[in-house]
């Protein structure tokens, strides 16, 4: 009998009742009490689901009030000494304090790191390693959940973070010559007491995740994972590796010969691997495939799975195992939740509660023990992806062919920048070191507060629209005031900068309660690009239009980048991502010039993900990054010379992308600087980056109010890497978190800053 589980779940709760549990738990609403209880409902909720949809084993370990990562960290003592009293049992507060700095109880500290999980949106906290970092069992959560289990009377498999790739996502927080593999003994010898504990309370199965196995390991590491789980084979429960996010690769032969009972591996992102798969997996070992895809939204193509994994059938046996690609914290709860979706859309999709319905039907039809419902649930599917293949709503051949007919030309601006400097200049008259921002303004609670009573229709569109002029008015007062040399309208009537633009374009849909967590308390809900992506009108001419009107200095026109609404939406399955990039690309195009044509001057298209959209494994960097940058140019490069062409991007790390960057030929990039104190700008001094660059001067995380002399030196710094008359003076992101009274007297300062410089230079 082929056996059906699932990596994990989502554990916010349909209703993100898991966010607001621990935000009330925060802000001091509610006591610990409360939020166990809502924790504890919440797992029994999701473990019944797991049940009711007919999984042989409920997942117990998936569960978090912040983190899986985090907990693991609590789980075996892996606790900076900066966090008090570490030495005894680590409590729920001091996970807060790790995650976010503070919690209702024990002394504030510098939170830990956080950052994304390999390719997902989702952030973990970053273990802090150091040289003779001890470890042991120091909480008893995971150990009560199994108990909560199996008093519900399910049959259990607990899954963790694995040690070696909890190693791998750790921070060396030692000087050089401390080698965090070093710790890798007393991390197995305490995993082995955890698994012996779980053993104890009469668990079967452990899943220990090991993703990093998808990426490019150096040899000590694969090393490291023979050793680690030559030691593990003795703990007395069987081991589950599970691989996802894409292919094993040249760990192939490791991952399949470990001495662990289950290896899994993810047919969804590389169903190409699952023949080798096959061919090296040992006999005796069973293996568990992620079939269902866990990454997306999209209703599974069942009667196509049936026939793709009925050879694995026959050859493994008893010994195939089927789940979804890899947890289905990645995707949204439940599309039973959704009423607004239109019915044909919805029919396509399925979400984490779904996902759990198809793992069971595929496990029982690729048996041959399929009932009546089984084949009727497989025609429904089959018929919803006929549907979806044949869609006009889907399909628009004249897209296809505005693509087709797209040429080199197209992503190159008329000139080189040398010529376009110089047109520019002339049209712009700029100061030298010309201030400005990246873009937004805060958003007040009023602002908000209207464009809640517009969705809901207390207010209607005129009176609506009159508001956010009303705003962008204020916001251009401010900055005439304060003496910023290119401004920016301040983006009042954008809720979020993809939804923005997702909502105008035909090709988007949005949902309900489509919320995926992000980090912590912190859920997105990404948009579906489930069709050809065009513009049906222009999305933000007018307000530019309006803003530019009331100045005499130059507008920036603000556009969200093709590459980071690909990457923060759900993207259609059934072409390939670069695709619907350059679909989203041409419609943004058409935006360019239409600003252009609006009389806007400079015209900035934000690409704060580029990054975030490389591939897992170096050897696939390049072909991304080819398609990546041609379609930032296939946007801008309609622009005329005269028009400027600004990106911004604020993540670190430009080493090893810098020739993609420079690649953009944007005119002007912004980028964020001022916490690694300039040293970012490294990269583009040594590439001999040849554009314009905005180092961010001051952090806009943070309330407190840059000095002048500070922000000085940094542009000092920065006119040491990169000549004078290519830099330009703005923080390092947008401001629409802070408020008026930290942004009014940060500018004036950065404003100030300015102009000592252009004294100096
Ligand atoms: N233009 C956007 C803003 O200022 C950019 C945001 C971002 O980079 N994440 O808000
Ligand atoms: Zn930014």
């Amino acid at each position: 009998m082929t056996l059906a589980h699932t990596l994990g779940y989502p554990r916010i709760g349909a209703g993100r009742e898991l966010k607001k549990a621990v935000e009330a738990y925060w802000q001091g609403e509610s006591d610990q009490a409360t939020l166990q209880a809502t924790g504890a409902e919440l797992r029994a909720r999701h473990w019944q689901a797991q049940r009711d949809a007919g999984l042989d084993f409920v997942t117990v370990g998936d569960f978090a009030f912040y983190d899986q990562v985090l907990n693991v960290s609590a789980l075996i003592g892996a606790v900076p000494p900066r966090f008090g009293d570490v030495a005894g049992a680590i409590d729920l507060d001091t996970t807060f304090r790790m995650a976010r700095g503070r919690a209702p109880t024990g002394t504030p500290a510098a939170a830990c790191e956080m950052t994304k999980y390999f390719d997902t949106n989702y952030h973990y906290l970053v273990p802090e390693l150091q040289p003779g970092q001890t470890f042991r069992v120091a909480s008893e959560q995971l150990f009560r959940e199994v108990d909560e289990a199996h008093g519900a009377g399910h049959p259990v498999k607990v899954a963790l973070t694995g040690p070696l790739t909890w190693l791998w996502l750790g921070k060396e927080k030692a000087a050089a010559g401390f080698e965090r593999l070093e710790l890798l003994d007393g991390l197995v010898a305490v995993y082995g007491e955890i698994l012996a504990r779980l053993a104890g309370q009469g668990v079967e199965w452990v899943q220990l995740d090991e993703p990093a196995l998808v990426q490019d390991l150096p040899r000590a590491w694969q090393q490291a994972y023979e050793t680690a789980y030559n030691k593990l084979q003795s703990a007395p429960v069987k081991l589950l590796v599970a691989s996802y996010f894409g292919e094993l690769g040249d760990n192939l032969n490791l991952a399949a010969g470990l001495p662990v009972d289950a290896l899994h591996v993810d047919c969804v992102r590389a169903p190409e691997q699952l023949e080798r798969v096959l061919d090296r997996l040992p006999a005796y070992k069973i293996l568990s495939l992620g079939a269902i895809d866990g990454r997306n939204i999209w209703r599974a193509d069942l009667a196509a799975l049936r026939e793709s994994l009925a050879t694995a059938r026959m050859r493994l046996g008893e010994r195939l195992w089927l789940a979804p690609s890899c947890s289905l914290l990645h995707v949204p709860v439940d599309l039973g939740a959704e009423t607004r979706l239109d019915p044909e859309l919805k029919r396509w999709l399925a979400f984490a509660r779904q996902k759990l319905d198809e793992v069971a039907t595929l496990a029982r039809l690729l048996d041959g023990r399929g009932e009546a419902a089984d084949h009727a649930y497989l025609q429904a599917a089959s018929e919803a992806l006929e549907s979806r293949r044949q869609s006009t709503r889907i399909h628009k051949p004249a897209i296809g062919e505005r693509l087709a007919a797209v040429s080199a030309a197209d992503a190159r601006r008329p000139s080189g920048y040398p010529q376009r400097a110089r047109t520019q200049r002339a049209r712009l008259d700029l100061p030298l070191f010309p201030t400005t921002t990246i873009g937004s303004f805060p958003q007040t609670g009023e602002i908000r507060a209207a464009r809640r009573a517009f969705k809901r229709g207390e207010l209607d569109a005129a009176a609506y629209e009159a508001r956010m002029r009303e705003e962008i008015a204020f916001a251009v007062e401010r900055q005439q005031a304060l003496g910023l040399d290119m401004l920016v309208h301040g983006e009042p009537e954008r809720n979020d900068m993809v939804e923005y633009f997702g909502e105008q374009l035909d090709g988007f849909a949005f949902t309900d309660n489509g919320w995926v967590q992000s980090y912590g308390s912190r859920c997105v809900k990404p948009p579906v690009i489930f069709g050809d992506v065009s513009r049906p009108a222009a999305m933000t001419v007018r307000w530019s239009e309006y803003a530019q009107s009331l100045t005499d200095k130059p507008m920036k026109g603000m556009l969200t980048g093709p590459v980071t609404i690909l990457q923060w939406s759900f993207v259609r399955d059934d072409q390939p991502r670069e695709t619907s990039c350059r679909q989203i690309a041409l419609a943004l195009r058409d935006e360019v010039a239409d600003l252009e044509a609006a009389g806007i001057q400079a015209i900035q298209i934000d690409e704060p993900a580029l990054r975030e959209g490389l591939p897992l494994r170096r050897a696939h960097w390049q072909r991304y990054l080819d398609w990546a940058v041609e379609c930032f140019q296939l946007s801008a490069a309609v622009a005329r010379d005269e028009t400027q062409i600004h990106t911004h991007m604020c993540y670190s790390e430009f080493n090893d992308i810098i020739e993609a960057i420079a690649a953009l030929d944007a005119d002007v990039i912004t980028i964020e600087t001022s916490r690694s104190d300039m040293e970012l700008l490294d990269a583009f001094q040594e590439f001999a980056y040849p554009n314009e660059i905005g180092p961010g001067v001051y952090d806009i995380h943070s309330p407190n109010i840059p000095q002048v002399d500070w922000m000085v030196q940094l542009m000092d710094k920065a006119a040491e890497k990169v000549p004078a008359e290519r830099l330009w003076v703005n923080p390092d992101c947008g401001l629409k978190t802070r408020g008026w009274a930290e942004v009014e007297p940060a500018l004036a300062n950065m404003v100030e800053a300015a102009r000592v410089l252009r004294k100096r230079h």
